[in-house]
């Protein structure tokens, strides 16, 4: 609509209310501390004041989204170096395993892998 309302004072809050009612269009506020004025369901409207930004919000789903990915990836390299460890157990040579990658393990760095991934 390009309509901009800063103003929160009782009367301007009135006046948008007005505007989403008689537009059927809804204010949604961005920042922290605005007021969006929404559709309650019921043929009214409703006021929800942010207590943080759209940014921060996105934000803090960006990072959630991370640190899952990192869990996932943590995960992952567990269940590799756990395969790697059952192999070794296998062979019981005492000599080297070569994993997926062409990269050689003693059963020493290995362990000391699968301690180090245990410990966060
Ligand atoms: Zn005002």
């Amino acid at each position: 609509m390009g309509v901009k309302l800063t103003c929160q004072c009782s009367e301007c809050l009135l006046a948008q209310a007005d505007f989403v009612l008689r537009q059927r269009s809804e204010l949604i506020g961005q920042g922290a501390g605005s007021t969006s004025i929404v559709f309650d369901g019921a043929g009214g409207v409703e006021f929800r004041q942010r207590s943080r930004s759209a940014l921060e919000d996105a934000v803090e789903a960006r990072n959630l989204a991370e640190r899952q990915r990192d869990v996932a990836e943590k995960n992952e390299l567990r269940a590799q170096i756990k395969a790697l460890a059952r192999r070794f157990e296998q062979a019981q040579t005492g000599g080297l395993i070569r994993d997926n990658n062409g990269r050689f393990w003693t059963r020493n760095s290995l362990m000391a892998m699968f301690a180090s991934q245990r410990e966060d």
